[in-house]
């Protein structure tokens, strides 16, 4: 089996899988495979709610939020954001600080004004100071994406809003660390990387901002009906929703967010570290504070293309693969994700380190 440092689409855990193939045809004493069961029966039913209850039980969720699973992946979300909560004054803030802000900041302005809190920047490199921020005090909302999945730009704090409900993309960071739900009005993240299968978006949303959506929302993305109908009003990704439920498990098995945090550090300073003492070997655009644990980005010499292709290809004939960087930036992206152990991160830490003594001038 190979290591998979994919950005998303992401590795899964392999105990995960190995459970998911036992049950694949024959689901518990139901006789059939969960694909096949109808979205409203009590067997099915079940397993959707205890999916929702152990995240619920994994994040701290208080009970004034619903968490809710929805179809359109990130990209339907960051309509949806805007569909329900932008109709209150038509004016929303956005944090953008990397290319998954920047899109939604786009799609935003579809549906009301959009004021950019900070200055559009040439590179997603670093996330500046909160005292800096221009507010709108109008603003329905206020926007970030907590992980930019390919800039590698990771907040490591909580943006203070007074009292502006807060809206978070987490689509690459969630479940790798805890954090005050009571701070957000709303949070969403696309499954493919820490959650599961790609296929849906899980919401975590405070009630008092459901009820108010434009008239124009299409009811598939209408939070306050998905939340009314608990996220079945028409038929979800059911085998999907089954085996995210299956990672939430894992997750509790090996110690809950707390322990997805301590080995997130753990791996991406193996990581930092060698990046760090290479002489500049291999480098990282990102500033100290705001580097990623989930996604790395690194260029080898500056860029030196014939060399970070080099490396890929001797990374794959080790087994380590998908750790080309996004097309718009380039280089290197090692994405370490839950499911991506210690070991797999040391097994790239060594070979970085290897390739570095080897081809060092
Ligand atoms: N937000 C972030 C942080 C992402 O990493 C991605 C996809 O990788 C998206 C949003 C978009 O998700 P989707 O491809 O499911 O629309």
């Amino acid at each position: 089996m190979v290591i998979n440092f994919a950005a998303g689409p992401a590795k899964l855990p392999e105990e995960v899988l190995e459970e998911v193939q036992k049950e694949l045809i024959h689901y518990g004493n139901s006789g059939m495979s969960v694909m096949e069961m109808s979205h409203r029966g009590a067997q099915y039913l079940s397993l959707h709610d205890v999916a929702i209850k152990t995240v619920t039980e994994l994040l701290n969720i208080p009970a004034n939020y619903k968490v809710l699973f929805m179809q359109g992946g990130g990209t339907g979300l960051f309509a949806a954001v805007c569909m329900n909560l932008m109709g209150k004054t038509g004016v929303a803030d956005y944090v953008v600080t990397g290319s998954w802000s920047s899109k939604a900041a786009k799609e935003a302005a579809k549906y009301g004004k959009v004021n950019m809190v900070i200055p559009k920047a040439s590179k997603f490199v670093n996330i500046p100071d909160q005292k800096e921020w221009k507010l709108d005090p109008n603003a329905s909302y206020l926007y970030y994406c907590d992980n930019e999945t390919v800039d590698g730009v990771e907040f490591n704090f909580i943006p203070e809003t007074n009292g502006v409900p807060l809206v978070c993309d987490m689509s690459s960071n969630m479940l790798s660390r805890p954090f005050d739900i009571k701070r957000f009005g709303l949070i969403f993240a696309g499954a493919q990387k820490n959650i599961g299968p790609a296929g849906i978006t899980l919401v975590i949303v405070r009630e008092d901002l459901l009820g108010s959506p434009m008239s124009i929302t299409p009811t598939v993305l209408d939070f306050t009906i998905m939340a009314k109908d608990n996220s079945v009003h028409n038929t979800p990704p059911t085998f999907i929703i089954y085996v995210v439920g299956r990672v939430f498990e894992w997750i509790k098995r090996k110690g809950g967010v707390d322990a997805m945090l301590k080995a997130a550090i753990t791996k991406s300073q193996a990581i930092y570290n060698v990046i760090n003492e290479s002489n500049d070997f291999y480098t990282c655009p990102v500033a100290l504070d705001c580097r990623s644990r989930m996604n790395i980005p690194f260029r080898i010499c500056n860029g030196d293309e014939a060399m970070e292709k080099e490396f890929l290809k001797q990374a794959e004939s080790l087994g380590m693969v998908q750790l080309k960087g996004h097309r718009s930036v380039g280089g290197i992206r090692a994405s370490l994700y839950n499911a991506v152990t210690v070991d797999n991160a040391q097994t790239l830490a060594k070979f970085m380190l290897a390739f570095y003594e080897k081809h060092k001038k």
